[in-house]
C-alpha cells in the first residue's frame, strides 16, 4: 500500500493544465482565470460621492452651525463642473462627480435647507471628516494595479469587476470534459425496480453531481459490461471527447475486474495503486491519448471518497488550481474509538458546534455501500491509521460536505 499523498502526488505530477481560451465574460462565469488583470484606468475613473448630499469645502465650516449658499447640482452622469466656490455647497447625487475645490460630502440626512435673505441656504450642524463620503478616484483599483489573479474562481463579483473595467473578454482555464463510465454486468440503467441480481447504477449520478459542482462538465457514456470488448469500446469512445475519464468499478481483485486491464491496453502510463486509506483503497490512473483516465472503486461511497481525494484535486489543477485541498476544520472526538486502523480512514461522522468548538461523533455504519450512512453525516472525519484507541476529546480534521459533495 502508499500512503495517499504519495498517490496524489504521481497523479498531479500527469495532470497537464488544459489550454487556456478566450471568452467574452457574459460566458465566464464558473471559470478560472488564467492570467492577471490589471485596471487599464482608475476605478472609480473620478472622485465623486458616496452620498445624495450636498458637497462642501471644510474650511467653510470653521464655526457652527454653518450656513451655506445653494450654489447648483451635480447630477450622476454630469461632467466635472464648475469650482466650489468659498461659501458655497452643491447638492450632489450619489455617484456624481466631485466638483473641484469640494472636500468633503455632507449627507442629506445631516443637512437642512434654509431661506436666508432671499437666497437658499444649507444648514449643516456638524463638521464632516476630511474627504467624509468622497469616493476617490482609483480607491478601489488604480490604473495598472492588479485587480484580479491567475488562478482566481470567477463568480458574479469577478465579473462586476470585469465590467466595470471594460474588460470585455478573459483568457480562462475552460470546463473540463469528464467522462464517466460505470462498469459491471450487475448494474441496470432504468426501471422500477432492478430484475433479479441486478442493481441500479448509482455512481453515474454521483459523480455527474460531483463534477457539476466543481465546475466540469460531466459526459455520460453509459454502463459497460465486465467483457474487454465492452470494456474497450466505452473507453475509446469517451476518450475521444474528454478531458478526463472516471470509470468506476473493476479495480479490485475479483475475477471480473477487467478495468485495469483495458486502460493498460487502450492507454498508457497506467499504473494501479492500492493506497492506505479507507474507503477507496484500489486506485488506477493512466492515459488513454491525452486523456487522463481514473478507476475508481465501485462501491458508491468509496467512489465518492476517492473522487474527493484524487479527482478532485486534479480538475482542480487541470484549471491552473494548484496544491487545491478540501477545506477542513478541527474537531473533538465525541467519543472513544476503539476500532484498530489498518489505513487511514476517513469516516462518515456528524459534526456539531458546542460553543467554540466543533464536536464530531462517528456514524454508526461506516460500510462503503452504505448510502443510507452518507446521507445521515456531514463530514469525513480524518481517522490516522493505529492500533491505539482514538481516546473521546482528541482533537482530529474533519472535511465537511457542505460544499464540497453537497
Ligand atoms: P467492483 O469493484 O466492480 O467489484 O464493485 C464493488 C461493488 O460496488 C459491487 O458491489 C458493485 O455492485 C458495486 N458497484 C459498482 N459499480 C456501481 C455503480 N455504478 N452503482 C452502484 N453500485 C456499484
Ligand atoms: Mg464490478
Amino acid at each position: 500500500m502508499i500512503p495517499l499523498p504519495t498517490a496524489l502526488d504521481y497523479i498531479l505530477r500527469r495532470v497537464k493544465r488544459l489550454p487556456a481560451r478566450t471568452v467574452p465574460i457574459e460566458r465566464a462565469a464558473g471559470g478560472v482565470l488564467a492570467r492577471d488583470v490589471a485596471a487599464p484606468f482608475d476605478l472609480p475613473p473620478f472622485d465623486n460621492s458616496a452620498m445624495d448630499g450636498f458637497a462642501v469645502r471644510r474650511s467653510d465650516l470653521a464655526s457652527l452651525p454653518g450656513f451655506l449658499k445653494l450654489a447648483g447640482e451635480i447630477r450622476a452622469g454630469q461632467r466635472n463642473g464648475r469650482r466650489l466656490g468659498k461659501g458655497e455647497t452643491f447638492r450632489i447625487a450619489t455617484g456624481a462627480p466631485l466638483p473641484p475645490g469640494a472636500d468633503a460630502v455632507i449627507p442629506v440626512e445631516d443637512a437642512r435647507e434654509t431661506a436666508r435673505g432671499g437666497i437658499t441656504a444649507i444648514e449643516i450642524a456638524a463638521v464632516p471628516a476630511p474627504k467624509q463620503f468622497i469616493r476617490p478616484a482609483g480607491g478601489v483599483a488604480e490604473r495598472g494595479e492588479k485587480a484580479l489573479a491567475a488562478g482566481a474562481s470567477i463568480g458574479a463579483g469577478e465579473i462586476a469587476l470585469l465590467a466595470a473595467l471594460g474588460i470585455k473578454q478573459v483568457r480562462v482555464y475552460p470546463q473540463p470534459r469528464v467522462g464517466i463510465i460505470s462498469t459491471g454486468n450487475e448494474l441496470a440503467a432504468g426501471g422500477a425496480r432492478p430484475r433479479a441480481g441486478k442493481i441500479f447504477d448509482c455512481n453515474r449520478y454521483s459523480l455527474a453531481a460531483l463534477i457539476e459542482k466543481h465546475g466540469g462538465i460531466p459526459l455520460p457514456f453509459g454502463i459497460a459490461a465486465d467483457n474487454e470488448e465492452s470494456l474497450g469500446k466505452a473507453f475509446r469512445k469517451a476518450a475521444a471527447g474528454c478531458d478526463f475519464i472516471l470509470a468506476t468499478g473493476g479495480v479490485s481483485v475479483g475475477r471480473a475486474d477487467l478495468v485495469k486491464k483495458t486502460i493498460k491496453k487502450n492507454g498508457r502510463g497506467v499504473r494501479i495503486m492500492r493506497v492506505a486509506v479507507r474507503p477507496g483503497k484500489p486506485l488506477v490512473f493512466g492515459r488513454i491519448g491525452e486523456t487522463a483516465v481514473f478507476g475508481l472503486p465501485g462501491n458508491p461511497v468509496s467512489a465518492i471518497v476517492s473522487f474527493v481525494n484524487f479527482v478532485l484535486p486534479a480538475l482542480k489543477q487541470a484549471r491552473g488550481v494548484e496544491g487545491w485541498r478540501a477545506p477542513a476544520v478541527k474537531a473533538v472526538l465525541a467519543a472513544d474509538y476503539k476500532v484498530p486502523r489498518d489505513r487511514l480512514h476517513f469516516a462518515r461522522a456528524i459534526l456539531h458546534r458546542r460553543g467554540e468548538n466543533w464536536h464530531a461523533r462517528l456514524d454508526r455504519s461506516q460500510g462503503s455501500a452504505d448510502l443510507l450512512s452518507l446521507t445521515r453525516s456531514n463530514a469525513f472525519l480524518i481517522l490516522p491509521a493505529g492500533r491505539s484507541p482514538l481516546k473521546k476529546g482528541r482533537l482530529l480534521t474533519a472535511i465537511p460536505f457542505e460544499g464540497l459533495i453537497r
